[in-house]
């Protein structure tokens, strides 16, 4: 059977596997199991004590149980002896409604009901600093505008050729890669897919650039804003829906810069529910120093500060690059890989089922000129107006379903009063001598 895990170890010669799942705050966490052990465990799961992780758990739970997914396996190309599974998590043989993956799948198996199938396809920038992250790995990537810089790129050529020979392998099609708009940040570029496809890629891809950089002694982070007068870490999500048979419904030779009313509709719901959004698409409280940020040193932060849309042009919200699909600008390198697209359909189907206007598109400079847009909503300020919108949002509460948004505000909640009780030197220095 193609999906028996037992033989696929036989077949590939994989000795472990890793039985992962992802938590509410994005962390990877896994078993490492023995080929020997796998059969029972793709029957029963592998056993976690939920409280341990970010799930909103009590540590009086019953055992939780990692299911892995068998269509989901990758076999590390940088070790094929491991091989990687996400899985869906259950507890007292059902499945667990907060889980991320559980949300996604859920979240797309509604949109498939009506006839939509959502594919993304997420460009995950990443800094390389040193081992402890202090500062960017390569002292001579110091230029203003450091964006495509061809020798930057080269002299990290042997860390990043590592990650895309792997993604060639994995047959993901990755097409390009380049030195993004800040010292010491990459972008590495793969074909979009089916949400959840491109959700446990999302997943993986930051564990292999993690730990590829790591064998060169760097570190690899998406920390959305490591360094406050750079460009931070984006993770665009190009979105588009299809039919069953295959046709791309935000497609429309006809509509306005080639894109359907259907797209447009979904635009106009992820305007609805941006402040909302942000908590699931900007959900540290370093997500916005990302966004809404002043001028960085190359000259602008290519992250959006107003809830607005445009064609191709990249200082807002949303853009339109092309026909038949919309790039979210939103999200960072935090954004949980399942909850991030989860939110986002949510949003949009609503759009859609209620026929939501986007408004006006905008097709200036909102940097310079947005000021003069009377009515731009400006997206949260900070992590706790986000999940406030949070609170208030029925649609992404009906849709994604009370547990996980209540949980994910209970725990996220308890990260920001952790930040709040924080004291900062920009607070000694401001207030010493008050
Ligand atoms: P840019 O930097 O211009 O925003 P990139 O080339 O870095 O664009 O990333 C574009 C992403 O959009 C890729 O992952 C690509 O596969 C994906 N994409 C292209 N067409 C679609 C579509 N119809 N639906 C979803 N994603 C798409
Ligand atoms: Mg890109
Ligand atoms: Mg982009």
């Amino acid at each position: 059977m193609a999906n028996d895990l037992a033989h696929a170890a036989q077949e590939l010669g994989i000795k472990y596997f890793l039985i992962s799942y992802v938590d509410l705050f994005g962390g990877l966490r896994a078993k490492l199991a023995p080929a020997a052990a796998i059969g029972s465990m793709q029957r029963a799961g592998a056993g976690f004590a939920g409280f341990a992780t970010w799930l909103d758990m009590s540590p009086a739970d019953a055992d939780l149980f990692a299911v892995p997914d068998p269509e989901s396996l990758i076999q590390l190309p940088w070790k094929p002896e491991v091989g990687w599974l996400a899985s869906d998590l259950v507890m007292n043989d059902e499945l667990v409604a907060q889980a991320p993956r559980n949300v996604l799948k859920s979240t797309m198996l509604g949109a498939e009901s009506i006839g939509y199938q959502m594919k993304t396809g997420v460009e995950c920038e990443f800094f390389l600093t040193n081992a402890d992250g202090t500062k960017i790995s390569d002292t001579a990537d110091n230029a203003i505008k450091p964006c495509y810089d061809q020798s930057a790129l080269m002299r990290r050529y042997d860390v990043i050729k590592e990650i895309c020979d792997c993604m060639l392998a994995l047959g993901w099609g990755p097409y390009q890669n380049d030195h993004e708009d800040a010292n010491g940040q990459f972008e590495m570029n793969w074909n979009f897919d089916d949400a959840l496809v491109t959700a446990d890629r999302h997943v993986f891809f930051k564990y292999m650039a993690r730990a590829i950089a790591e064998k060169h002694g760097l570190r690899a982070t998406f920390m959305p804003k490591p360094f406050i007068d750079l460009t931070g870490s984006g993770c665009h999500m190009h979105t588009s829906l299809w039919s069953e048979e295959g046709a791309n419904l935000f497609a429309d030779e006809d509509g306005e810069l080639g894109v359907s009313d259907l797209c447009y509709n979904f635009i106009g719901g992820l305007i609805h529910s941006a402040d909302a959004l942000c908590a699931f698409t900007n959900p540290t409280v370093n997500s916005y120093k990302r966004i809404n940020a002043p001028r960085t040193v190359s000259g602008a932060t290519w992250a959006p500060n107003t809830v607005t849309y445009t064609g191709n042009n990249r200082t807002h919200m949303i853009r339109i690059p092309d026909a038949g699909r919309l790039e979210l600008r939103l999200p960072d390198g935090a954004a949980n890989p399942y909850l991030a697209p989860a939110a986002v359909l949510a949003a949009g189907l609503d759009g859609i089922q209620n026929q939501r206007e986007p408004g006006k598109r905008l097709d200036i400079n909102m940097y310079t000129d947005g000021h003069k847009v009377r009515g731009a909503k400006k997206l949260p300020l900070n992590l706790l107006d986000a999940l406030r919108a949070l609170e208030k949002s029925t649609v992404l509460r009906n849709s994604l379903g009370a547990p996980v948004v209540d949980g994910f505000l209970k725990l996220k909640h308890e990260e920001w009063n952790a930040y709040a009780r924080h004291l900062t030197q920009w607070e000694r220095d401001n207030t010493l001598d008050i």
